[in-house]
């Protein structure tokens, strides 16, 4: 099951909620992502879901220089 406005990245457009952040149908005006509201809805405290393409990203740079 996909969820309808993030296409199930678990993040959306700030600027544009019902758009993906990432995948396909990305937002290309270059905002800020953030957790879709639907369903990357995390308790009080708990870390959002990071999506896949994200940590892959992270993965491939690294941390160091
Ligand atoms: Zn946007
Ligand atoms: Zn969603």
């Amino acid at each position: 099951m996909r969820c309808q406005p993030c296409d199930d990245v678990g993040w959306v457009c700030e600027n544009h909620p019902d758009r993906p952040w990432l995948g396909e149908r990305a937002c290309n005006c270059g905002g800020a992502g953030m957790p879709c509201p639907t369903c990357n809805c995390p308790a009080e405290g708990e870390t959002p879901r990071m999506p896949d393409g994200f940590r892959v990203e992270v993965d491939k740079n690294g941390w160091r220089n």
